[in-house]
């Protein structure tokens, strides 16, 4: 029997040596294709093997018409120019919304972000602005408090803020240190910006314990909370910073002048342009406290300093005005019952009825607060309600000062520092002012930024670009015979597709880290039902 013919070709050569070799057998193709006359050539060449160098290739004339010739490189290269030309055309004339789109509808797999009730509380710019530098600047500053060996986490956060909103409106800076800035530190951060630059130092009597504190006591507590590896816990500075910014840091005889602070910390970034100015429109709004992320504390740096703030409400007879809500944890129980129509809620204790009546809060217990045993206790439950950890994150914060000048929040400082948390234990000053803010503040009066681009550490906001909303962009480039400068605007120069809901102007996120709104156990939620709910799945 004869053998039956092989299934497939022997394999005699390697595989590119058989590919051309088939080309070649092809008739070769009409003499006007010169190009594709070229690539029959250039298989033959192979098959017959000679060797084609890429570049040898390229610059082989093919011919166009009769009388016209012209490398082949040339020839391949004319239609991807013109691509590249025609996008980087639109790119200048849409200020990027052209690419975006075009861009957006490739990443259509992302998922669009979450939209949320805006009646109570809306961003204050959805995308771009052209920025109106015209109109008189709010009385504000932005506050870092630092040491020298900062110095470079400075410089970051300084370039970064400049970039994206102070080279439009200049505000200016003021440097806090418990020591001295030294010179190279006040020359450096000079160099750095146009603005008015002050520095102080923060007198002992602002930053270290009160004189009625007990040393022992004091150093202690200290070394227990770093025996127990609590974070920071066994770092006295660290724990004179927490109670500076909580209840200090105001009374700053350099802070006096003025009505506003955006406060700023070493190694920060942001990521998108703020094209309007964040005090006048918070002014304008009636807001008194600003944030961009809301994430959960370490309940071993907090265990009791929930049981004081509510003690502090019910004692002063302060009724929520639906912030307080933001930081309780949600019953679980409840949740999960099928909902029932709602008898006249009981009210609390210290906090007015429906109908207005008050109820006697107890006595206040400021003198019989004593730190109890952690084993007796459930150290967050207060009165049936439980702290859930949520803060506003503070090294971002935008806020007007008399909200702590105020009486009513200096009583509530002096409570809680009467009470021994700042150092017995690691109360940190974000908690405190979240805290406040729950027992003064109503959700009107809060803003968050949710347009405002946001690093620090490992936990990032990100606003997606807001669609058709994009304008171009003018390079900022501090000093154009650097090239690290220069090199730097030009990252700058593209920035991220739109995404559906997106509110952010010209953001260029990292990529490394996901946006703290989408993580697991993000505090948003607690927000967003105070102001409303979401709107969009
Ligand atoms: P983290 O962000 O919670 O890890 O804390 P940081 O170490 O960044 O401190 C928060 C802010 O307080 C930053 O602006 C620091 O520069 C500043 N800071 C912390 N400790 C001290 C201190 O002992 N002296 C001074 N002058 N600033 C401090
Ligand atoms: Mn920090």
């Amino acid at each position: 029997m004869a053998p039956s013919p092989p299934l497939v070709a022997p394999t005699d050569g390697p595989i590119h040596r058989r590919l051309f070799r088939r080309l070649s057998s092809f008739p070769l193709l009409p003499r006007t294709n010169s190009a594709s006359r070229f690539l029959a050539d250039a298989a033959a060449a192979a098959a017959a093997g000679k060797s084609s160098r890429p570049v040898e290739l390229l610059r082989r004339r093919v011919r166009i018409r009769h009388n016209i010739s012209s490398p082949l490189g040339a020839v391949l290269l004319l239609p991807v120019m013109l691509v590249v030309l025609v996008l980087q055309f639109l790119h200048w004339h849409s200020g990027g919304s052209v690419m975006g789109s075009l861009l957006l509808s490739s990443s259509a797999h992302l998922p669009p972000i979450r939209s949320l009730n805006e009646t109570i509380d809306a961003p204050f710019s959805t995308g771009c602005m052209v920025p109106d530098t015209s109109k008189p600047r709010a009385n504000a500053v932005l506050v870092i408090l630092a040491r020298n060996k900062e110095l470079s986490g400075v410089l970051d956060s300084m370039n970064s803020i400049e970039r994206h909103f102070n080279r439009w409106f200049h505000y200016p800076y003021l440097f806090l240190n418990d020591g001295d800035f030294n010179s190279t530190f006040r020359a450096t951060v000079l160099n750095h910006t146009q603005s008015k630059v002050e520095f102080g130092t923060i007198s002992k009597e602002l930053w270290e314990f009160p004189a009625w504190s007990d040393p022992a006591e004091v150093a202690e507590g200290i070394a227990l909370q770093g025996d127990a590896a609590i974070m920071y816990g066994g770092m006295e500075s660290y724990h004179h910073m927490c109670r500076f910014y909580s209840g200090q840091f105001y009374k700053h005889p350099l802070l006096a002048k003025y009505d506003w602070y955006w406060r700023v910390e070493p190694d920060v970034k942001y990521f998108c342009d703020i094209t309007y100015d964040p005090f006048v429109y918070m002014q304008e709004q009636g807001k008194v406290y600003g944030f961009t992320i809301l994430i959960k504390e370490l309940v071993e740096t907090v265990p009791n300093l929930f049981r004081y703030a509510s003690g502090f409400r019910r004692s002063h007879n302060i009724a929520s005005k639906g912030m307080w809500e933001v930081f309780l944890q949600k019953d679980e129980k409840k949740r999960e019952e099928p909902p029932a129509p709602p008898p006249t809620p009981p009210a609390a204790e210290g906090e007015q009825t429906a109908e207005g009546a008050s109820i006697e809060p107890p006595a206040p217990p400021v003198e019989d607060f004593k730190f109890p045993e952690p084993k007796d206790i459930d150290p967050e439950a207060m009165n049936g309600e439980k702290y859930n950890l949520c803060h506003f994150w503070s090294n971002f914060e935008i806020a007007r000062l008399d909200f702590f000048r105020s009486r009513q929040y200096e009583e509530f400082f002096q409570f809680l520092d009467r009470s021994g948390g700042f150092w017995n234990e690691r109360w940190g000053d974000a908690p405190v002012h979240s805290l406040a803010a729950g027992i003064f503040l109503s959700p009107s009066q809060v803003h968050y930024f949710r347009d405002i681009g946001y690093r620090h550490t490992t936990i990032q906001h990100c606003p997606g670009n807001a669609p058709r909303k994009q304008l171009p962009r003018t390079p900022y480039v501090r000093d154009p015979r650097n090239k690290k400068d220069l090199e730097e605007d030009r990252y700058w120069d593209s920035w991220d597709v739109e995404r559906e809901n997106g509110v952010g102007c010209r953001c260029k996120c990292d990529t490394d880290i996901i946006d703290v709104e989408g993580k697991e156990g993000s505090c948003l939620p607690s927000w967003v039902d105070a102001v409303g709910g979401w709107t969009s799945p």
